[in-house]
């Protein structure tokens, strides 16, 4: 049974003009990373800092209360990161053989960079990628991580930001652009570690209007039968056996 799944998606890679994969949190799950958002996580959090994790990780909680948001965002996000998977070499070396143009996500730990990924879409940003808020200076994550309290900026004093999408803001209105072309122009949209209705992605997949569409994902979605070819597994235990 699986062993056809993975014959008929690499016949699918074989055929497609264009292909584009988006990544979404299941990428990170498989990485040891689970979201703040997941309920069992999300009840930890809240016990731990008194606040549930959306306002936590809010622009208002961060604008308001900037010494609890870099706790939380220190100790849960750039001290716990998720491992780059067997996924992310997977993909770089589909992209290196042809097969795949482009990938977006709205993880924030860039691991398409660290692959080299040419094309490559972070619809919510980087904690890789931080400014001052005053005189827009930039620094590295190790910067940010390894400050105490408040990380400030060392030619101003002003207050360093990731940039990243905190919960109850815009993503930024080019980017939403970019994906949604990138989704449009897809003969073979690749759903990784997400699911066709997602909260986040499920306005871009509407825009596909493609041949093939491909949902890898762990956890089983009643929507996913509208897929051309759905295969219930992590996909760090897939990609790599396409053997690109
Ligand atoms: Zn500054």
């Amino acid at each position: 049974m699986m062993e056809k799944k993975i014959e008929s998606l690499k016949r699918i890679l074989e055929e497609s003009s264009y292909t584009v994969a988006i990544c979404g949190s299941g990428m990170m799950e498989e990485g040891g990373y689970l979201g703040v958002k997941f309920q069992e996580r999300a009840y930890d959090i809240e016990e731990k800092y008194g606040v549930s994790p959306e306002d936590l990780f809010s622009s208002s909680y961060f604008n308001t209360r900037p010494e609890q948001f870099f706790r939380f965002y220190k100790n849960e996000m750039l001290h716990h990161m998720p491992e780059k998977t067997e996924s992310w070499d997977a993909l770089a070396a589909m992209q290196n053989a042809g097969k795949l143009q482009c990938v977006i996500t709205a993880n924030i730990f860039s691991m398409g960079k660290k692959v080299n990924l040419q094309n490559f879409i972070e619809l919510h940003g980087s904690v890789y990628n931080n400014k001052c808020s005053r005189c827009g200076r930039l620094y590295p994550m190790e910067y940010v991580r390894d400050s105490k309290g408040i990380p400030v900026c060392e030619s101003c004093n002003g207050m360093i930001r990731p940039q990243i999408t905190l919960f109850g803001e815009m993503v930024d209105s080019r980017l939403i652009t970019q994906v949604t072309d990138e989704v449009e122009k897809a003969d073979t949209l690749l759903l990784l570690g997400t699911a066709i209705n997602s909260e986040v992605f499920g306005q871009y997949v509407r825009y596909f209007n493609g041949r093939k569409l491909v949902v890898i994902h762990q956890r089983d979605h009643h929507e996913d039968h509208k897929a051309d070819l759905s295969i219930i597994e992590q996909p760090k235990n897939i990609l790599p056996l396409l053997g690109y």
